[in-house]
């Protein structure tokens, strides 16, 4: 790890779950009928894109917002750009990547639909390309949108945005929600559905999953297997996630990306040995080891003048601690009591 240069290189570990085909879980109500009129795709206005794109409760799994009011509010104005989210940058996640893989004709007509109502000058989506553990490789285009590689250090998310011209407007929507609208517009389908990676070296049969929003975390691991018995259970990313104990009474949600069992975890750490790896792998420059001192002695008052309220909570820090010392963990913990303090007026 270099001493200048921030982040860190993760070893992705996607395989065999960005390979293999999806796991689909049937449910019910999986061609649950959004009642939109049957109108030629071609025919579609802009109004009725962002109609149907409500009438399917599509919700964007980047960000959570519901895509009909992010199709309604945002103005790309001129020379705008919109930006197709399959970026999957922590270890193990790739169930954006996948939608696009495994279904590319749906999401470039999602995409398409899209257009239609932003009308951006350019569009592209964009990919993590450091993934050497797999025989898979990045393709150059989704339907006829070019796929933009993103680079560097985790976390990569942020640098979706490095070909928008300054001055220039850009919106970022998740490739999963593109499938999503072509369903709804093909199909009339709303979306009952999310997509999931389950990994980890405790699960037998790792995959993409898509699964019913609102299925128990147990649930799904059952469908994909246990070889061990897991010491922790992460849901989410597998750096920005969080650790559930109750697998059976936690369900998955339209932007849940992944649950992930693993035989180790963060228990039984070790003491700091102030080696200072969390300070150079922070991608914002804080001082995380004396955050984190601060933050265990509950000292807010000086905590402040350290700038926790920039974390953007990417678990870098905890990653690279050789004492499995979940530094994320409390510092995230720290923040959200200081927001909450401030909002009391006590601190
Ligand atoms: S979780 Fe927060 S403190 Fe830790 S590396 Fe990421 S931004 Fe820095
Ligand atoms: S990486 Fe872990 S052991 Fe090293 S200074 Fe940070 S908290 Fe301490």
């Amino acid at each position: 790890m270099s001493f200048f240069v921030r982040g860190i290189i993760l070893e992705q570990k996607k395989e065999p779950m960005l390979t293999r085909s999806t796991l689909v879980m049937r449910h019910e109500y999986e061609y649950f009928d959004c009642d939109f009129p049957d109108i030629a795709l071609d025919e579609l206005s802009r109004e009725q894109i962002i109609e149907l794109a409500r009438l399917a409760e599509i919700v964007d799994e980047s960000d959570g917002k519901l895509l009909c009011e992010k199709l309604e509010k945002t103005d790309l104005g001129e020379g705008g750009t919109l930006i197709i989210d399959a970026v999957d940058d922590e270890p193990y996640i790739s169930s954006q990547m996948s939608g696009c893989i495994h279904h590319p004709e749906k999401v470039a007509l999602g995409i398409e639909l899209c257009e239609k109502v932003l009308s951006p000058e350019k569009t592209y989506v964009a990919m993590y390309k450091h993934i050497f553990d797999t025989n898979f490789s990045i393709p150059k285009k989704i339907g006829n949108y070019k796929v933009e590689k993103i680079g560097g250090r985790y976390p990569a998310e942020g640098r979706v945005y490095r070909h928008i011209p300054k001055g220039k407007n850009a919106v970022v929507v998740g490739a999963c929600a593109m499938l999503h609208l072509a369903r709804a517009a093909e199909d009339s389908r709303k979306m009952t559905s999310c997509f999931i990676t389950v990994a980890g070296d405790a699960i037998l049969n790792p995959r993409n999953v898509e699964v019913p929003v609102g299925t128990s975390v147990e649930r799904i691991i059952q469908l994909c297997g246990l070889n061990e018995k897991p010491e922790v259970i992460i849901m989410g990313g597998s750096m920005t996630g969080r650790s559930i104990f109750e697998p059976e009474n936690e369900v998955v949600g339209p932007t849940t990306r992944g649950i992930i069992a693993l035989s180790r975890g963060y228990h039984n750490p070790s003491p700091c040995i102030g080696c200072g790896r969390c300070d150079h792998a922070c991608p914002k420059a804080l001082s995380v080891s004396t955050m984190r001192k601060l933050a265990e002695f509950g000292d807010f008052e000086k905590l402040t003048r350290y700038d926790a309220a920039l974390c953007i909570g990417c678990g870098a820090c905890s990653y690279v601690c050789p004492s499995r010392i979940d530094v994320a963990a409390t510092i995230i913990k720290a923040k959200k009591q200081m927001e909450l303090a401030k909002k009391e007026g006590t601190l």
